[in-house]
């Protein structure tokens, strides 16, 4: 498997960038050789120059990704019966007869759905697709989500409602061709950094003919480079774009023969749009009239404008509202399906598009099927091997969902696997009293103490990206084959061979008769013919000879005939090929300041951590860059509530208190504080941002509004810390695993 002379090319585990990178074996990279406990070499990384979606960059976090490999990892499955015991180490054999056992008795007792799965955008297409026979086909509950449901559901949807299907139709080529760049709610300098440099050298190297503009209520590093700001109010988002569009009609820039030609629903749209006149808009975004009729004319008088957004528009209670307003300004002007052109979401995780494209959330089947459609269904049955009527017809339960059937006591077994909700879910005390409700929580991880193992009965070691083979897919479709290149820490095993043999042990021999990972992505490849996500073309063996590819790539494809960018032809994947203008009204804040919480907490990320930091804080160097979560506060703000610059801070909302340091800053507007969410109870500086989140969610995507709540801030008298941490929770943990 391993050769040691030899690089290994592969895609950066980390953001939905995907970039690519060449891991080099400490012989390669010149250096002397050292190794891990299992034998493996410390292999570090470099960008890969072959890889088209980012040419040889690679930001410090890919960079270091070799470093985190072998650190705090987990060796073998631990049990206990009850949460008040130590973890004692069992065989595979015991743990996955615990699981079956589990699943037949629920089975038997309570009916399928009272077992649910959260998964992760960690996985390979390999893990997602497996999942989803499991779960939706062998035990027939619905009842697998994935964390892509807490960071991209809301773009799913929207590109659903709007274009007829899931699929961002853009590539990253556009960045090199767009004459304008809207970023919205995306802090891309840290967040996708490599993209972001991207853009900024196409705009020194195009100085005047390029505009980037953002729209953030923080004056972030993206926002700080951009040509003009919108430093809205939270909030305010859609009533933005729909002003906007105002003001594109009121000047004539509509694109009327696209409109006509291609789109339905405009005159209902052109209503809603026609109350957000600029100064209506202006006022409620609390930004100046000038800048918004500035923007509005780059939208139509350029020749091509190119939208990204991420987290800041999915995490919001109309999340899917917010997707369909940026998508109208396209559809208005004729900017899709042109060079440079289009919406375009920037997914989170490495992996989450090639979730959806296997059917991971609990709405969704392979091949960008959904589970109440009669035919989708049947043909997935048919394909595999299940009875007619196995696949249940309702969606299942969304993750917020899954927490409150823990909270009911309806819920069995809870399986969790390659993430960490116990920091990234909202209302995080909420969630630790329900997990508590559920008598069988299984946790696959490849590290051994992250928050959600904590909770855990049964912790199964997973192999995790180099120690297994698989695809991952990029936010421009791209299709990179993953190797694996370093023998397996201790006994893990990746997560599709787990599921498989779960299945096999459920009796469904056939279905789950896998003898490696690239039979796996075959099955699945097939299930995707004539879909819009066709990668019937693709396999292991054709990625690791040719390299990464973008989808559509039907069988019978090569790298020249594969499109860059979906719907060319203008003809979109609804049933009469129109695009639908939507004519949602905004709503605001589903938790608005008020006279006791008079402040909007909103959350994001720093550049040197990722997620819930199981990994990257075990790198010094990304440690260093950020030592502690800062509360970021406006210097009005601040000297009303006689906080200061580097102090500690009690920052309250209607769930709970924290506590972090206070950075005094011009960065974050007026009536806004800022935290990162990277900290669990398990970090020394824990500062569990999400506690102070309200679970309320987008009611078409269920995504939660995880990007703002109402808040009081007061200078800190003693240091509050959660509960748990005031119980020597850390030390608890590290316990644990002994
Ligand atoms: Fe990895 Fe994202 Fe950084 Fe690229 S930008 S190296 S994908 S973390």
């Amino acid at each position: 498997m391993t050769n040691e002379r030899r690089s290994v090319r592969s895609q950066c585990p980390y953001c939905g960038v995907g970039c690519g990178l060449e891991m080099l074996s400490p012989a390669q990279a010149g250096q002397a050789v050292r190794r891990d406990a299992e034998g493996n070499p410390m292999w570090t990384a470099r960008g890969d120059r072959q890889h088209p979606s980012s040419l040889g960059q690679v930001c410090i976090k890919g960079a270091t990704v070799g470093e985190t490999l072998a650190l705090g990892r987990l060796r073998s499955p631990l049990y206990r019966e009850d949460r008040t015991q130590n973890f004692a180490p069992i065989s595979w054999d015991a743990a996955i007869q615990l699981i079956t056992q589990r699943i037949q008795t629920s089975l038997r007792t309570k009916g399928p759905n009272s077992i649910a799965m959260y998964g992760s955008g960690q996985f390979h297409t390999e893990d997602y697709y497996v999942a989803q026979k499991l779960l939706k086909g062998a035990i027939g509950t619905n009842n697998f989500d994935a964390n892509s449901r807490l960071c991209m559901s809301s773009a799913v949807a929207g590109y659903s409602r709007s274009l007829g299907s899931d699929g961002p139709p853009c590539s990253y080529d556009d960045l090199d061709h767009c004459s304008v760049a809207f970023l919205i709610g995306t802090n891309t300098a840290e967040c996708h950094p490599v993209l972001f440099q991207r853009l900024l050298k196409r705009r020194k190297r195009n100085a005047g003919s390029v505009k980037i503009v953002v729209v953030d209520p923080r004056c972030t590093d993206t926002a700080k480079a951009a040509d003009i700001h919108l430093a809205i109010a939270p909030g305010s988002d859609l009533a933005l774009l729909h002003g906007l569009a105002h003001l594109v009609l009121l000047n004539g820039g509509q694109d009327q023969a696209f409109i006509w030609d291609h789109t339905d629903n405009f005159d209902d749209f052109s209503n809603v749009v026609s109350r957000w006149t600029p100064s209506l808009t202006a006022q409620f975004c609390g930004i100046p009239e000038r800048d918004l009729r500035e923007v509005a004319d780059l939208f139509h008088r350029q020749e091509s404008v190119l939208s990204l957004w991420s987290m800041g528009v999915n995490q919001r209670r109309e999340g899917t509202a917010v997707v369909g307003g940026l998508i109208n300004l396209h559809l208005l002007t004729g900017q899709i399906g042109r060079q440079g052109s289009g919406p375009f979401s920037l997914t989170g995780q490495p992996n989450a598009m090639g979730g959806r494209e296997a059917g991971g959330l609990s709405h969704l089947l392979p091949g960008y099927r959904v589970v109440n459609d009669d035919d989708h269904r049947a043909d997935v049955e048919k394909a595999w091997g299940f009875q007619t009527g196995s696949i249940a017809p309702a969606p299942g339960m969304a993750v917020w969902d899954q927490v409150e059937a823990m909270e009911r006591g309806e819920l069995d077994l809870w399986w969790v696997v390659a993430t960490n909700p116990l920091v990234s879910l909202p209302d995080l005390d909420r969630v630790k009293a329900a997990i508590q409700r559920c008598p069988m929580v299984v946790v696959s991880e490849a590290y051994q103490a992250s928050e959600t193992a904590y909770y855990a009965h049964l912790l199964l070691p997973a192999a995790q990206w180099s120690e297994k083979s698989g695809a991952m897919t990029n936010s421009e479709r791209r299709v990179t084959y993953c190797p694996a290149f370093r023998r397996r820490y201790g006994e893990s095993r990746p997560d599709w061979d787990v599921f498989a043999e779960v299945g096999r042990r459920l009796g469904f021999e056939h279905q789950f008769s896998y003898d490696s990972s690239a039979e796996v992505y075959e099955e699945f490849t097939q299930l995707t013919k004539g879909r819009l996500c066709d990668v019937s073309g693709l396999s292991h063996q054709l990625l690791a000879e040719d390299g990464p590819q973008q989808w559509p790539y039907p069988a019978g494809s090569t790298s020249t005939t594969a499109a860059k960018r979906l719907y060319e032809d203008h003809h979109f994947a609804t049933p009469n090929g129109r695009a639908r203008f939507r004519a949602d009204r905004p709503l605001g804040l589903a938790e608005p300041p008020c006279e006791t919480y008079p402040l909007v907490l909103t959350v994001g990320r720093y550049l040197g951590q990722w997620h819930t930091m199981t990994r990257t804080a075990k790198v010094e160097r990304l440690n260093a860059m950020h030592p502690e979560p800062r509360l970021e506060i406006h210097p009005d703000d601040a000297a009303a509530l006689s906080i200061e610059d580097g102090c500690l801070a009690v920052i309250s909302s209607r769930r709970g208190h924290l506590t972090a340091r206070a950075k005094v800053t011009e960065s974050i507007r007026r009536g806004s504080v800022f935290l990162p969410m990277h900290w669990g109870f398990n970090q020394i500086q824990a500062c569990e941002a999400n506690t102070l989140m309200h679970e309320q969610a987008c009611p078409i995507s269920k995504q939660p509004e995880l990007k703002a709540c109402a808040v009081i801030v007061a200078p800190a008298v003693s240091v509050v810390k959660p509960i748990e941490q005031n119980d020597g929770m850390v030390k608890a943990l590290k316990r644990l695993f002994k």
